[in-house]
């Protein structure tokens, strides 16, 4: 029997978007936990603590994001670990939902999530190495009235990563979703009645953590999922099961 490759685990470069608050400063601090040499990233700045390099970038501007990615490669070295996190919702009945409120999500959910990974797999290509993780959402797979914006950038993330998927697989890249469910985070909380509803529906009987969506992030950029490429792995509670 061949023995398992080395675990290369240790002191990885990992990005993670979004990591102010919420789900990404989790994953922030679950691989900072692990040594791992963290940059974060948000608009405001805001880091969990411990991480290597705390820096401010629109995900939705694609110049900002290839300048933060190229300065961080210049002095940490390839990309290893990307997790696209940064999301946000402009929730609305489709017929009263504005040209904004459309573009909004899309631009920061969807070309924000591609602009990251586009400047993060230039210095994995090369390096032959890597782990894409794009924070999707059960909503495209369940479908919620109000989030026609949310769902369909969530879908598109699906599509994108299965793409790259296949793109860079002969490069030992690995590329996944992490789709959760009603997580505790400022996001969940401006849903007020309608969120209490939708949590009333989870099998396990309580809201997801951020705590619980690390979990999986990490796994799927550990040495033990390396054969693992192009799957959605929610994080629910059983929410979105069946769908
Ligand atoms: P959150 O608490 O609202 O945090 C969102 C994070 O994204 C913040 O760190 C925010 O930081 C950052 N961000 C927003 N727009 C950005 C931009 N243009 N550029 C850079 N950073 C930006 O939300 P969350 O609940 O943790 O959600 C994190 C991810 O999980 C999102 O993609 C969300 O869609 C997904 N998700 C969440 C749930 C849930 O139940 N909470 C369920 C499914 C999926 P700044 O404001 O400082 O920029």
């Amino acid at each position: 029997m061949t023995p398992d490759p080395p675990d290369t685990t240790a002191a990885r470069h990992v990005i993670v978007t979004g990591a102010s608050r919420g789900i990404g400063a989790a994953v922030a601090a679950h691989f900072v936990a692990l040594g791992d040499q963290v940059v974060a990233w948000s608009r405001s700045g805001e880091a969990p603590p411990g991480c290597a390099r705390t820096l401010s970038v629109d995900v939705a501007d694609a110049a900002q994001v290839t300048d933060a990615v190229r300065a961080t490669t210049a002095e940490l070295g390839p990309v290893d670990v990307l997790v696209a996190n940064a999301g946000i919702t402009r929730d609305g009945l489709a017929l009263r939902m504005s040209d904004e409120q459309w573009r909004e999500v899309l631009a920061t959910d969807l070309d924000g999530a591609f602009y990251c990974a586009r400047a993060a797999l230039a210095s994995m290509v090369r390096a032959r190495r890597g782990s894409l993780i794009f924070i999707g959402s059960v909503s495209p797979f369940m479908g919620v009235a109000g989030q026609a914006n949310y769902a369909a950038a969530k879908a598109g993330l699906v599509g994108l990563a299965r793409s790259l998927a296949r793109e860079v697989a002969s490069r030992s890249i690995t590329v996944n979703v992490v789709a959760p469910g009603f997580i505790d985070t400022d996001m969940t909380a401006a849903l007020g009645e309608a969120g209490a509803d939708l949590r009333a529906l989870v099998p396990l009987g309580r809201a997801g953590s951020p705590a619980d969506v690390a979990g999986a992030v990490g796994f799927l950029a550990s040495n033990q999922a390396r054969y693992i490429t192009g799957t959605v792995l929610t994080v629910d509670g059983g929410l979105a099961m069946g769908y």
